[in-house]
């Protein structure tokens, strides 16, 4: 134990990170965004990082210059030294779709990561490169601390690596039929109850929670309720059975896109000093949408459109906030039935309510400046990026107590409820249209939430530490 710490003193842990999106080569959700962001934080700490993903038909390869090593293995290099590898196997890789097109998620999944896992495994034996810990990210790269503690256990090279692996969101879990599991080359007793098996299929991500040294989720919240049955999604018993070992991070915020004084997509830049500004923002886009430039609260909402989203709530109190002395802007994309919802909505309170069925950034941008409330009843949250834009928007989150919304809204920055139901997501709007009436406090809040740092440094601050405990135990 003395020598790791003589060696993190020294700043020089190596860490491998893992992932199946990586921004800005690949990219569907967060996930990208944080497999991106913690590695250029980690090597602006000193740290020795680089990164393994898969080389999908999306990565850009004169771009992203992206050198051949071998047949299975292309480089290229992110920030002042991460080398960042690409797993090449144009069979599985080079097609649409990271994880599926438009019939459904592609057949060949199980193939395709635990191919991934293995040769990400082969490739730092070649290369030499041995890292102190390999950061896994959910269930795509959940065999690797498994063939690390099962095939690869008596090979010195494997031996002293540790791994953690960390939950975005634990409702995707990567389950395949059990026929599937004797391509994974894996010994058939971890087809088991201890192992990999989950309700008689084969579920990686338990594989993952099961055989890695450390987990961790994307708030501190969120990783004590993924040890209930009400947010467990089935892995609550895994989990709870190494509950000493199960830690939160909050994800970071990536402040060279999401800063109010420099925005380029908004009307007007502004900052803490300059926050009259803001409602430049509000009033030109009011005129933009062809709302009233009134003097109501406008409450913005960006959000994939799904039941966790809180679309439910939404659908249930719309009507009532169209109502009252409010305005609202939803934009998102998802779910048939709310957009729907919406649409029929907007025909009916056309001046009250402004919806946008698309993903936009620059709407999304305009959104978060321009309005007085943010909209994000979500019914779990891993983490939530939303609220933490809006902060530095001077813009109150309105969310439901949970995961990592709980972690950062309150009644000091927001509006938060703590029963999902529409009488307390109403008591909540109401509260915020009735506190908007008062401008004094209302504006100590907006400051209050301008005032905070979500960045991506402290985050990685905190990963440091988990890997310090990962090497210790
Ligand atoms: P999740 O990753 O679960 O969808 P987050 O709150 O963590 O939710 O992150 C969502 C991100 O995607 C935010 O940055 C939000 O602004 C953005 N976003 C969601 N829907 C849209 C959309 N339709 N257009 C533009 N940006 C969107």
């Amino acid at each position: 134990m003395g020598s790791v710490f003589y060696r993190l003193g020294r700043l020089d842990l190596k860490i491998l990170v893992c992932s199946s999106e990586v921004f800005p080569y690949a990219k569907i959700g967060g996930l990208a965004d944080v497999a991106g962001a913690l590695p250029l934080a980690l090597e602006r700490q000193g740290f020795d990082v680089s990164i393994a993903l898969p080389r999908y038909k999306c990565v850009d390869e004169s771009k992203f210059k992206l050198k051949k090593i071998s047949d299975t293995v292309s480089y290229a290099a992110l920030g002042k030294g991460i080398k960042v590898y690409f797993i090449v196997n144009d069979a599985y890789f080079n097609r649409e779709g990271l994880y599926g097109d438009k019939f459904g998620d592609h057949k060949d999944n199980l193939d395709r990561f635990s191919f991934y896992c293995r040769e990400t495994l082969n490739l730092i034996k070649e290369t030499d490169f041995k890292p102190d810990i390999i950061h896994c990210n959910d269930w795509q790269t959940g065999l690797i601390p498994v063939y690390l503690k099962s095939n690869l256990k008596n090979d010195v090279f494997y031996k002293d690596i540790r791994t953690v692996l960390t939950i975005h969101n634990l409702a995707y879990q990567g389950i395949f039929a059990k026929e599937e599991f004797t391509k994974l080359s894996l010994d058939e007793s971890l087809f088991g109850a201890e192992g990999l098996e989950f309700y008689d299929k084969i579920n990686l991500l338990k594989g993952g929670i099961v055989f890695s040294d450390v987990v961790n989720t994307v708030s501190s919240t969120y990783a004590k309720e993924i040890l209930t049955e009400e947010f467990g999604c089935g892995l609550n018993g895994s989990l709870s059975a190494k509950k000493e070992n199960i830690f939160g991070i909050l994800n970071g915020l990536d402040y060279e896109i999401w800063d109010p004084e420099k925005d380029k997509f908004i009307f007007k830049n502004y900052s803490l000093k300059t926050i009259e500004d803001k409602y430049i923002n509000k009033r030109k886009f009011q005129e933009e949408l062809g709302l009233e430039t009134s003097k109501q609260p406008l409450f913005g909402m960006v959000s994939r459109l799904a039941q966790q989203k809180g679309l439910d709530l939404i659908d249930e109190g719309i009507e009532e906030i169209c109502k009252n002395s409010a305005q609202v802007v939803i934009l998102g994309t998802g779910e048939k039935r709310y957009h729907e919802m919406l649409e029929n909505i907007a025909k009916k309170y056309p001046n009250k309510i402004s919806v946008h069925l698309k993903f936009d950034e620059s709407l999304a941008h305009k959104i978060y400046a321009a309005s007085d409330v943010f909209l994000m009843p979500s019914h779990y949250e891993p983490c939530g990026l939303g609220q933490m834009i809006s902060f530095k928007y001077g813009t109150l989150p309105l969310a439901f107590k949970t995961g990592g919304l709980a972690d950062t809204v309150s009644s000091d920055n927001g509006f938060i409820f703590d029963i999902y139901n529409k009488d307390m997501f109403l008591d909540a709007f109401h509260k915020a249209v009735s506190l908007y009436e008062d401008k004094c406090k209302w504006s100590n809040l907006v400051k209050r939430a301008l005032g905070y740092n979500f960045s991506w440094d402290e985050s990685a601050r905190k990963y440091t530490d988990l890997y310090k405990k990962c090497l210790s135990r």
